[in-house]
Order: C-alpha cells, then structure tokens, then sequence
C-alpha cells in the first residue's frame, strides 16, 4: 500500500477481518472481535504473514555461513531487511544496525555491553518516572553492579516528561539518559529532542526506547541525533521475535560482546584466544531470527510509505480516531484518565470510579472486545500516580469508529448495570 485508505488497510489484516464484528449477528455480541490492545502487539498484514511461510518454503537457509546457492539467497534477503531497516530510521550506516528478539534486548544489549563497563560508583543513569520496565530493570541491574545511582525525570500534569526539570536532574554527573519516546501507558510523545541535546550539553550517552513510537511517527536517528534508539518489529505489524538496536558507530564499535558464540567472531584459537567481527556481526552470536528478519522488512514495506506519505492519510486518520475515542470516553463521567489530555497516539489509559479494572476487561472480554488492565509494565508511573492499576484501551489504523461506539456502548452499559458490578470495591486494585 502506498496511500492510506481505511477500509483497504483493515482489508489486508486477515485476523480482523475474519472476525469482524459486522459479520456476525448484533444478537450474539460474544461472537467477532474488536481488537484493542495495539499497544501491546498489533496484527499482521497478509503480506507479513505470507512472508514467513513463504521464507521456509522457498529460502530457508542458514545465513552468512556456506558456499551453496540457498544460503547466498537467504543471506541477500536478510541483509536487504537490514538496509530497508537503515532506511526506515535514516540510520547513516548499515552497519549501525543490530538485531535483537526486540526493544527488551536491544536496551540489555546497551547495558551489559557498554554501560556495565563505563559506569563507575556514584555516576548517575537519569530515567523518566513513566518507563517501561523494560527500560529500567537493566539500569537497576547495571546500578547495582556498578555503584551507579538512578535518578528520576518526573511528568508533568498532561502526562509528557517535565523539561523544566531537565537542568536539575541532568549533571554533570549523568552518564547514561534513557528514556521512551513515547509511554506505552500515556501516549503522549516525549519532548526526546530536548533531552537527546540535554544529555549532549553534559556528555551523557541518550538512550531512546522507540518501541511506541515506530508504528505512528516517522523516525530519523540522524536528526535526533541520539546515541541509540531500540524498538520491536511486532508492534509495527511485523513479526514476534525481532527487535532493533541503532546505535552511532563509535558507540558500537567501544562496545564488548553481549554473547559469544558463531558469527561474532573473526578468529577463535587456544593458543591465540579470539578475535571479533567488525559490526553489526560482532553483537550477533549464533543463528539469528532470519525467519522473523525477512519478514520483518514486509512490514517496513508495508508501513513506511503511509509514515511518509505527503497526504499524512494515515497520520490524519489516527489522529482522527484518537479525537473520537477520548471524546467518547471523556463523556462517561465514571471515566477519570490518569493524566490530563488526549494522548498523541490512540493509547487510552483511565480508571472507572467504583469499578475494578480486571472485572472491566473480563466483561469486555466477553462482549469481544481486547483491552488491558493492570501496570502496563509500568508499576513507578502507577506508583507516583498512587494507582494500583488502570484500563488501557489502544488502537491502531485498522479500527474504526463503529468499533469505538461498541466498545463504548459495552462500557458504558456495563458502568451502568449495578447487578453485575460491586459498586462498593475499593478502585484500583493490583492486578498483575
Ligand atoms: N518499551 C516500551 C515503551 C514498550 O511498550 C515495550 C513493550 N510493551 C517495550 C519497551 C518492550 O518491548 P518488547 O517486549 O517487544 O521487547
């Protein structure tokens, strides 16, 4: 697809169309499915699906290693994915490209293999309050091995990291700065430039955490002009299992090996001991994902030209969507959001008064609609907002304003029948 068109765009996802909920009768509202947990994974097109199946049937070998034809085949077709990908991100270099099962390992690849051997005691790793676990465990394992100290970027009231904290909590002391480009709780997109030029002006690496933000902004590493950037391909309608770690070439080139084993090596000797490849293979021990590499560059194919479309179609119809669905939500008075405003990309996160989040998403669940509740893997952003949990409701450009009015309609009736509900349950509950 080249221009964005809603109906043509939900038409290549077979998931959702096999199951929409216009197919089957409004009596059964148990039957068909309105996929609202995008944050989360989103579905795949057909072209990614096909992919797959179509990378086992016709070229499946493994990579970089024989002299036969097969290999050479699929060795072209994963170092295509790895240009496409440079592209997608404007990174300068292919070999600036690294491959990880995602932003998880992507962000413990930067810990283990440079901040570990960088950080000393009582350096400083600076974070934002609203991370993803997964872009702070490592640091309070790598703080915990080095002596380095965490501290925290607070958000403002509408939920974006506060700048004007930015001088305060950034020192010279600071060596690393990590943090999301957009929250997968809040949706609000991160003011990263700022911080990117803060960390700079201090002579601290920046850390991005990308995973949110790749399937709605278009991204370009050199203008950013950040130290790394990490996402996953599953959440940009491509595979499980795949993930990327940009990083500027000094960086990369400083960093030790994350795993030994085949492929990371130039020579191995037990009288010589070992030598390593130059990037990106050095940071690739053993067979990689080549299935779900492959596959991945479907999805770049697939989304990259709608992020850079002149016509912003598929920009404008998100954002349409997102106007729809907080201004629905911002009607039901039970609905209290946990920051204020409507989010820069279709992800909703609210709590209903009087309501347990899980019994919510059960009951939606049985009406056939997918949200999710709990932490979000974000238990410091529950913590500072003194929840225990909270409803999050994301949608992708697939949905559809009639699924919205669903939901809505289930929601809100569910909020209204008291029989089912205990309406005395403290709000919040943990759920993990
Ligand atoms: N960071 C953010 C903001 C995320 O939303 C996620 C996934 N929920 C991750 C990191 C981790 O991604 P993955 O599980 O694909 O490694």
């Amino acid at each position: 697809m080249t221009f964005f068109d809603p109906q043509l765009f939900r038409q290549q996802f077979p998931l959702l169309v096999d199951n929409d909920k216009s197919n089957f009768e409004k009596s059964d509202s148990n039957t068909g499915l309105i996929y609202f947990d995008n944050a989360a994974t989103t579905q795949k097109p057909k072209q990614v699906i096909d992919s797959q199946q179509g990378y086992y049937q016709e070229l499946n070998a493994n990579v970089h290693r024989a002299s036969h034809q097969l290999s050479t085949k699929a060795t072209i077709a994963f170092e295509n994915a790895r240009a496409l990908t440079q592209k997608f991100i404007n990174a300068q270099h292919i070999n600036q490209i690294i491959w990880s099962k995602g932003a998880t390992e992507s962000i413990n690849i930067i810990t283990h293999s440079l901040a570990r051997n960088t950080l000393k005691q009582g350096d400083e790793i600076v974070l934002c309050v609203s991370e993803h676990h997964a872009n702070i465990v490592p640091w309070q394992i790598v703080a915990e091995q080095t002596g380095a100290i965490i501290k925290v970027l607070p958000i403002n009231a509408l939920g974006y990291l506060d700048v004007n904290q930015l001088d305060k909590v950034i020192t010279e002391k600071t060596k690393f700065v990590a943090c999301a480009h957009i929250s997968n709780v809040i949706g609000k997109i991160n003011p990263i430039s700022l911080i990117i030029e803060k960390a700079k002006s201090v002579g601290a690496i920046s850390v991005i955490d990308g995973a949110q933000a790749v399937a709605h902004v278009n991204i370009d590493v050199q203008a950013l002009d950040c130290d790394f950037y990490v996402f996953s391909a599953h959440k940009m309608y491509g595979p499980t299992g795949v993930g990327v770690l940009y990083g500027k070439q000094a960086l990369l080139e400083s960093m030790s090996p994350y795993q030994g084993g085949g492929e990371m090596i130039k020579t191995v000797s037990f009288i010589n001991g070992v030598t390593y490849n130059t990037l990106p293979f050095k940071l690739e021990a053993g067979t990689p994902n080549i299935a779900g590499v492959v596959t991945f560059a479907e999805s770049i194919k697939f989304l990259s030209p709608l992020l850079t479309s002149v016509d912003n179609n598929y920009a404008l119809y998100e954002k349409s969507l997102i106007d729809y669905c907080y201004q629905a939500l911002s009607k039901i008075p039970q609905v209290t959001f946990i920051v204020e405003g409507a989010p820069d990309i279709p992800v909703f996160a609210f709590t209903v008064v009087g309501h347990h989040n899980q019994d919510l998403a059960i009951a939606l669940d049985a009406h056939g609609i997918a949200i999710r509740s709990g932490h979000h893997c974000a238990m410091p952003l529950m913590e500072t907002l003194s929840l225990r949990g909270c409803l999050r409701v994301s949608l992708a450009a697939y949905n559809t304003r009639a699924e919205v009015d669903y939901f809505i309609d289930c929601l809100q009736s569910l909020i209204n029948d008291n029989h089912t509900m205990d309406n005395n349950i403290e709000n919040n509950i943990v759920l993990l």
